[in-house]
């Protein structure tokens, strides 16, 4: 059974001062069409998507990462898209749906709008369609599901991001976050790649640092920047996204520092040479 959409807003999406919470979202599908794109950077496309209205909760400040599927039209121009029965995508592994995993960069409820920021590259079915996406295209859209609720009582945020996932760490960045420390790594192939971010919020110490290398040479380049910035601080929350390879040995930097699963998120949004990855398969927990 699907819940009616009123009851979303009674989601308890607070965060609390240490730990991540975890709150599952009723399932909620529906095809939306898309009404603009432009471009935002050298590498990143935005698509604004409308149709039926989105979840005044979809945007709670500490749940960034909160992510949809998207399901993308086949070769014929059909969409496929699994019936939700008993709160669950129905049969989703013996469909010809073509879906893949994409974050809520942002939601206006009242215009009944969802921004979604892709990576133009030319190696898969989501790829490809936000490269020719138009306005009238149709897209489906199951999600958001669960939202990890980040504490926000930690002295210093770390958060480390590739092209796919700037805009979870844009809507970190948007998180009132007003006494800590924020240092964001964002690993690109150049400056160009980099969208305007949000501004900190009034109090907020914050440092974005660019790291600028082709995707064989991250591993080498995001080990020396955490090794820079004291994995053994004791009050450091630590989030890490971007291709499963590179992050995978920050993984093992973090946990022999002694960071702990309360105070880490490293996920892998996409692996070279794999098609739609499951990022769950990859995940710390
Ligand atoms: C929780 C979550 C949130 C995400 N949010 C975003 C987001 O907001 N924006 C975004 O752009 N991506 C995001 N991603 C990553 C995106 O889902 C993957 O990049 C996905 O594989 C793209 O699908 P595709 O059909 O283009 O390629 P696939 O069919 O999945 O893969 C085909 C080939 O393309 C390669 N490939 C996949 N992605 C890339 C890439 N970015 N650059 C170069 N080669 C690639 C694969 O290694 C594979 O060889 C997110 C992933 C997760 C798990």
């Amino acid at each position: 059974m699907t819940l009616p959409s009123t009851s979303l807003s009674a989601l308890d999406l607070a965060p609390s001062p240490t730990g991540i919470r975890t709150v599952t979202r009723p399932l909620r599908r529906r095809v939306l069409t898309v009404v603009d794109v432009r471009d935002i950077s050298a590498s990143l496309v935005r698509v604004v998507l409308a149709g039926e209205t989105v979840d005044e909760t979809t945007l709670a400040p500490f749940a960034p990462v909160d992510h949809v599927k998207l399901f993308f039209p086949d070769a014929q121009g059909e969409l496929h898209l699994p019936e939700v029965v008993d709160d669950r995508p129905a049969h989703l592994d013996r469909t010809r749906a073509i879906f893949r995993d994409y974050t809520v960069r942002d939601a206006d409820p009242a215009a009944g709008t969802l921004t979604i920021d892709f990576v133009r590259h030319d190696h898969g079915p989501a790829g490809r369609w936000a490269i020719a996406a138009r306005p009238g295209d149709e897209i489906g859209v199951l999600g958001p599901r669960g939202s990890h609720v980040y504490p926000d009582g930690h002295a210093r945020y770390v958060l480390i991001a590739d092209e796919t996932a700037i805009p979870a760490l844009a809507r970190w960045l948007a998180a009132p976050l007003a006494d800590a420390e924020v240092h964001a790594v964002v690993v690109v192939a150049s400056a160009d790649d980099v969208p305007e971010l949000p501004s900190p919020p009034l109090g907020q110490r914050r440092r974005i640092q660019v790291v600028g290398a082709p995707q064989h040479e991250r591993a080498h380049a995001l080990a020396a920047a955490v090794t820079q910035l004291d994995p053994a601080h004791p009050d450091t929350f630590w989030w890490i996204a971007g291709e499963a390879g590179t992050i995978a040995p920050l993984r093992r930097t973090l946990r022999d520092a002694g960071v702990d699963r309360g105070r880490r998120d490293i996920d892998g949004y996409w692996r070279v040479g794999v098609a739609n990855l499951d990022h769950h398969v990859e995940d710390d927990d």
